[in-house]
């Protein structure tokens, strides 16, 4: 039953979970967990497994989700990597209560459980290196070949499987495997590795340990641990389900999760591999995980994007069993969505021109009466100064328009927002370059507030700044990081490097503000009116030097090719 009424499409995944309740199968409870492992930032495809997981446990009533760092493995992990994944979930507004827990918090009962197989003659330690194994394994139209100490006596698998984990042995010289089938058509069932020996300091065990359990099996029996019901992973593990099924049948623990597939995100214009972006930092192609061009979260909330957006995106997406590539304009069509109906108003110039009203008196400022967000009258009007001197828009000019150029050009009348009709009555000139560097208008003051009580009109309407209040900043503009639109389709290469767009970020300085903005919130976003949707930089930004990132424009891609077609996911 749903904890709220918010409708939500039914896919399969609530479908078994509504089933499975139904019928009191798990005794009637859902459990689910989110379980990253802490190798790197989470990214737009994880949003997609938090928002499947921690919602499933939300909207089902007695739902509970899990936070489990799966920290298996020592030599990649990192307590940063655990603070940013902690702080990413929460802020994308999900909450684990008390069950944050860590795989590597289960490595004591993950090793008796392996002496356990042991035990019922299901594991045995095996001598063969890493190659051996490999070329014993066989191919998927050859079975494998049994490695030479398949059939070692449980007292000597005993022994020294705990010699192992003692650090008798040198790192890679043993491992412990299942013993299973090694003529199984599925590879994964053949003898797979459940521990290998590695001599590397784990974030929180330190050096307590010199074996390490690996994913397949430490993954299974930590869900089981933790009386997990519904264990969804995505659809590269669907291989794996049978092994996951059969280490949890062997061990006959008291809860035996069912495994859950379903496709991944991907998303145009960028990839998605943890391996991938952390070779995007480490090669400084990006200032950090952070940076407001990375698909992770914590680049996304850099770069504007709110909680509510990223949620709404990921239930359009949907669930499902097809792998399919998403159009990232469909991510910026959510934000604008959500921005539009809460994003204050504000009047910016990105790239400014000199005016000067000609018959506008020296030293006098009106406050103009602007709306804060015409989407929400409950947010009000602000005062916004108006002087002699301002600012417009250098594309808002030109000095020879062609047809359909409605904006300001000599002799033309447009309105300024808020303000007054002005019209243009020359442009002034770097007699060097021939550049106009300056304009000079006369303003009509019968249109105070924008309107002419002579019912004249005007076919365009310009923001602008007060030149003597405005505030100076830095405007950091993005376009996608990869000029493909499928830049993994080359597959788990590095050929998405050459696919980076030189022109992903253009640093525009002296941009011109409305004065108020100095006073943001690291963080706070803005439409910049007529421009985009804009956010103070959470880590740049100070009252003394403004600095902003754009969000996404105005223009809505995405909307607009919904007219023609449904871009929105291609097979
Ligand atoms: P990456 O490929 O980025 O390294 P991963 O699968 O190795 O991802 P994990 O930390 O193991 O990263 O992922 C945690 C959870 O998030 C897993 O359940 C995984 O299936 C899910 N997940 C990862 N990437 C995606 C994606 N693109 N779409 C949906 N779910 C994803
Ligand atoms: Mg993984």
């Amino acid at each position: 039953m749903a904890a709220n009424d918010e409708p939500r499409p039914l896919h399969f995944i609530r479908q078994i979970v509504a089933d499975d309740l139904a019928s009191g199968k798990h005794g009637g409870r859902v459990v689910t967990r989110f379980p990253p492992e802490p190798n790197g930032y989470l990214h737009i495809g994880h949003a997609k497994s938090i928002c499947l997981n921690f919602g499933l446990a939300r909207e089902n009533r007695g739902g509970v989700c899990h936070l489990r760092m799966d920290d298996t493995n020592p030599s990649k992990e990192e307590q940063e990597y655990v603070d940013a994944i902690i702080r990413d979930v929460r802020w994308l507004g999900f909450d684990w209560g008390d069950k944050l827990f860590y795989a590597s918090d289960y490595f004591d009962r993950i090793y008796e459980y392996a002496l356990d197989l042991i035990k019922k003659g299901k594991a045995y330690v095996c001598d063969l290196t890493a190659d051996e194994v490999r070329d014993h394994r066989g191919t998927l139209t050859e079975p494998g070949k049994g490695s030479p100490h398949r059939n070692r006596s449980i007292a000597e698998n005993l022994d020294l499987f705990t010699r192992m984990a003692a650090g008798e042995f040198p790192d890679g010289s043993r491992t412990l495997r299942a013993r299973i089938d090694m003529a199984s058509p599925n590879i994964n069932m053949r003898d797979p590795v459940m521990y290998r020996i590695l001599r590397a300091a784990h974030h929180r065990t330190g050096d307590k340990w010199c074996v390490y359990p690996m994913y397949d099996y430490a993954h299974c029996v930590s869900d089981a641990i933790e009386g997990i019901t519904h264990s969804i992973c995505t659809l590269e593990f669907e291989n794996h389900r049978p092994l996951y099924d059969w280490f949890l049948d062997a061990l006959e623990t008291p809860h035996h999760p069912q495994q859950i597939e379903f496709a991944r995100l991907n998303v145009t214009h960028t990839v998605m591999s943890k391996r991938k972006l952390l070779k995007l930092v480490k090669e400084g192609l990006v200032r950090g995980w952070d940076d407001p061009r990375m698909p992770t979260i914590a680049g996304l909330r850099r770069r504007g994007f709110t909680p509510e957006s990223i949620r709404d995106f990921c239930e359009r997406v949907g669930v499902g069993k097809n792998e399919s590539l998403v159009d990232i304009a469909l991510l910026e069509h959510c934000l604008r969505e959500d921005l539009n109906k809460r994003a204050p108003r504000v009047m910016a110039v990105l790239k400014p021109l000199r005016v000067v009203i000609e018959n506008y008196p020296e030293g006098m400022v009106e406050e103009m009466d602007a709306v804060n967000n015409p989407e929400d009258s409950s947010a009000g009007t602000r005062k916004v100064p108006f002087s002699r001197v301002l600012y417009i828009e250098r594309d808002d000019f030109m000095e020879d328009p062609p047809r359909k150029f409605f904006r300001l050009a000599p002799g033309r009348e447009v309105r300024l927002r808020y303000a007054y009709f002005v019209t243009c009555t020359s442009a002034v000139k770097d007699p060097a370059t021939g550049e106009v560097v300056e304009l000079r208008c006369t303003y009509d003051p019968a249109t105070r507030g924008g309107g002419a009580p002579d019912g004249r009109n005007v076919k365009a309407t310009l923001h602008w700044v007060s030149a003597a209040h405005a505030r100076d900043a830095e405007v950091r503009l993005y376009d996608h990081l990869l000029s493909a639109e499928d830049p993994d389709d080359a597959g788990e290469g590095d050929a998405f490097m050459s696919a980076i767009n030189p022109g992903s970020l253009q640093a525009l300085a002296g941009c011109k503000v409305e004065p108020g903005l100095a006073a943001a919130a690291p963080g706070a976003f803005f439409q910049f009116e007529r421009l985009g949707y804009f956010c103070a930089d959470s880590e740049d930004f100070r009252p003394d030097a403004l600095v902003f990132n754009r969000t996404v424009g105005l223009r809505d891609t995405w909307a607009r090719a919904q007219g023609r077609k449904e871009p929105q996911a291609r097979g």
